[in-house]
């Protein structure tokens, strides 16, 4: 405690410290109610293969309306998820939701795509993980070739022999694994040998430097080349995010990834406005004068 450090230690118990606490335990509580009132839903985002415009499989996403403040972004919501547990509520809950879609879109007759759900580190070491997944997606009898989970880099080191066992264990499912926001955590590549995984997704950071100015575009594009030569050599699927621009695109497939997901196809979407797009199957890519505009 910090009385037991010493009267030094109360002078890290700031006023605005004491604020910062104060706001998270309030937005713990909020989202503990939200979780209950159904506040949370998905939007989904398309990756596609920029040769063609097809949509490959879907990104789904979660979005959380609070009653008073509206849109809260996961990017907020999620750590503090992680690190009250609330997550293991949200993971259930998520997954309820896309399969949830999936089976909407089965009945409506529109041919579905696949989708991938994200996997934060505490879901993804938690114990019945495995038989949580199977029962939800038993219950909406979704084929397993249509779900995919992403694990970011960085949870999958916190302990790499047991991620090892829990993707084996989704991979003999039919599951596809991807890692997500690739670039940031330093994998080795023995360790990156070891994982049983389909697809690497190269983390938006590198992307936004592509077409930045020249030392900063220098250096991403040298680290996303290597990404997208490393993805090659283990035989792994290569996702490019966060892809807004032309250039960004035109530099992707010139170094040998076609696959995309970014503002310049489309925005994370609700399940309604994606209907559309998957009817038709393809997204056009907008002419140089409509980005502008
Ligand atoms: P992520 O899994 O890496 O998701 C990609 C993020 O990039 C999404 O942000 C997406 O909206 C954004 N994005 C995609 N294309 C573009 C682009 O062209 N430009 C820009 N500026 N952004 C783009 P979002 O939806 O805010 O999610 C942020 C993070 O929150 C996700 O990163 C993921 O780590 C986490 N998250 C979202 N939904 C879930 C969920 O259901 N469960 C868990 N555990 N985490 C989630
Ligand atoms: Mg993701
Ligand atoms: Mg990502
Ligand atoms: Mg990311």
């Amino acid at each position: 405690t910090a009385k037991a450090e010493g009267r030094g230690a109360y002078r890290f118990f700031t006023p605005a410290l004491n604020e910062q606490m104060h706001q998270q335990f309030q937005l713990e509580q909020d989202l503990r109610h939200g979780l209950e009132s159904e506040q949370l839903s998905l939007h989904f985002q398309p990756r596609v293969d920029m040769r063609t415009g097809h949509i490959l499989s879907l990104e789904a996403l979660v979005r959380w309306n609070h009653p008073r403040h509206g849109w809260i972004p996961p990017g907020r919501f999620i750590p503090v998820a992680e690190a009250t547990g609330l997550i293991l509520q949200i993971g259930p809950l998520v997954l309820r939701q896309a399969c949830g879609q999936l089976a909407r879109w089965r009945e409506a007759g529109i041919t579905p795509v696949p989708m991938a759900v994200n996997l934060s580190a505490n879901e993804l070491y938690q114990e019945a993980l495995i038989e949580c997944i199977d029962g939800i997606v038993d219950a909406f009898a979704i084929p397993p070739e249509l779900l995919e989970f992403e694990i970011t880099e960085s949870a999958t080191m916190r302990s790499i022999d047991r991620a090892v066992d829990i993707l084996a264990g989704l991979r003999e499912r039919g599951f596809s694994i991807a890692i997500d926001d690739f670039g940031t955590g330093y994998a080795s590549l023995n360790y990156l040998n070891r994982l049983p995984v389909n697809a690497l997704k190269i983390d938006r950071s590198f992307l936004a430097d592509i077409g930045a100015e020249s030392a900063r575009h220098d250096q991403a594009a040298a680290i996303v080349k290597a990404i997208i030569g490393l993805g090659n050599s283990l035989g792994l699927e290569g996702i490019a995010e966060g892809v807004e621009t032309r250039l960004q695109r035109d530099f992707l497939l010139q170094h040998g990834c076609h696959i995309a997901q970014g503002y310049l196809y489309s925005r994370p979407l609700p399940g309604a406005r994606i209907e559309p797009l998957l009817q038709a199957g393809r997204i056009a890519l907008p002419t140089q004068a409509a980005l502008e505009a």
